[in-house]
């Protein structure tokens, strides 16, 4: 049974994270306006506080990142709370969305130096469970949905996965998916660079590597606590799962110049992604039904989406004017989700 619904505190929080403007970009349209604030310019302007044209666009979030913001200050603001809950018996789920190129996986895995907030957190989590004396297990899995396929990216050679659930269709789970149990932050951040490289990249004519493939980090913490202190037989168990995960780069398939079986691709990403966006709307809506079976993504995060879970959404976007109209789709799509 689950633990009670909270109350007094935000079930979904959107954030926007604009990552730095490169070297080889010439203009910047997009910029933090505030903490909350986005601005996405008309047109290109050096100067920064000129005011407000008619035809500047503002969105607003929980949340905005600026370019300066560091990894440390994207983990403590969007998910370090949700790691305390987890711990707690409860579920949760971040999600990083946004075009190719926008920093989903510099936010969500990072490189050695800068760790993003899946190694931090199950850094933290890891740290928990040494410094309290009763019993925890720590598992971890990670998987790609590729074309509505899932494979292992802990165990790439094992081929396609089946979703399966039970007759009532609950208790989803991944036929033979591993779950690798380790307190280290090493080999964890080593497991996850090897699973990102074995992540599905294919050539397209916009990007040179285009991510179409979704990645998802499920930690599940079990906690054994004991009934009676003076009797550590009998033990009850609290589990709390947290998923983290690197969405498909959501440009749009009419961008590219893709024809066949890449543009089949695209259709697939953009259903999931507009199922998820679907369930995001009507989960923040308070609607009574919800329609998880629109896509493999939103049917394997039911169970995390639903009831009592926290959902943390940071949208990514680059601040380059070449990318404007990306950047604007993403922004829509995540003031959508904001905004029910
Ligand atoms: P995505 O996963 O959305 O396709 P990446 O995370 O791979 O995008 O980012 C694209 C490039 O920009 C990478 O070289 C990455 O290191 C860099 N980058 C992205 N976000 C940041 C950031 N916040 N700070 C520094 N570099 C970043
Ligand atoms: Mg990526």
């Amino acid at each position: 049974s689950r633990p009670p619904v909270k109350t007094g505190e935000e079930r979904l929080m959107v954030a926007v994270r604009i990552r730095p403007l490169k070297a080889d970009e010439l203009g910047r349209c997009l910029y933090a306006l505030n903490k909350k604030n986005v601005i996405i310019e008309d047109s290109e302007k050096s100067v920064r506080n000129q005011g407000r044209r008619g035809t500047d666009k503002q969105y607003s979030f929980d949340v905005v990142f600026g370019e300066e913001s560091t990894q440390e200050e994207v983990y403590a603001v969007t998910t370090s709370s949700l790691v305390k809950d987890v711990l707690n018996g409860y579920n949760g789920t971040v999600f990083a969305y946004g075009a190719t190129g926008a920093g989903k996986t510099h936010t969500m895995v990072g490189d050695p130096h800068k760790p993003g907030i899946m190694v931090r957190a199950l850094n933290d989590i890891f740290q928990a469970v040494r410094e309290n004396e009763d019993e925890y297990s720590v598992t971890m899995s990670y998987l790609e949905l590729y074309n509505e396929q899932i494979r292992d990216l802990l165990n790439p050679s094992s081929g396609y996965l089946e979703l399966r659930e039970d007759s009532r269709g609950r208790n989803i789970q991944v036929a033979g998916l591993s779950e690798i149990s380790t307190t280290s932050t090493e080999e964890v951040m080593t497991l996850l660079q090897k699973g990102n490289k074995a992540r599905t990249v294919e050539p397209t004519a916009m990007n040179k590597t285009s991510s179409r493939s979704h990645a998802l980090l499920s930690v599940t913490v079990r906690h054994a606590i004991p009934i009676d202190k003076t009797d550590h037989l009998r033990m009850k168990v609290k589990q709390g799962r947290l998923f983290m995960i690197d969405l498909a780069g959501s440009e749009r398939a009419n961008k590219t110049k893709n024809r066949g079986k890449r543009l089949q691709e695209g259709g697939h990403i953009n259903r999931s992604l507009l199922a998820l966006g679907n369930c995001i709307n009507a989960l923040s809506g308070g609607a009574r039904y919800v329609n998880y079976r629109d896509s493999k993504l939103t049917r394997l995060l039911k169970d995390a989406l639903g009831g009592n879970c926290k959902t943390v959404m940071i949208a990514h976007v680059s601040p380059s004017c070449f990318q404007k109209d990306e950047s604007k789709n993403t922004l829509v799509y995540a003031d959508r989700a904001n905004n029910i």
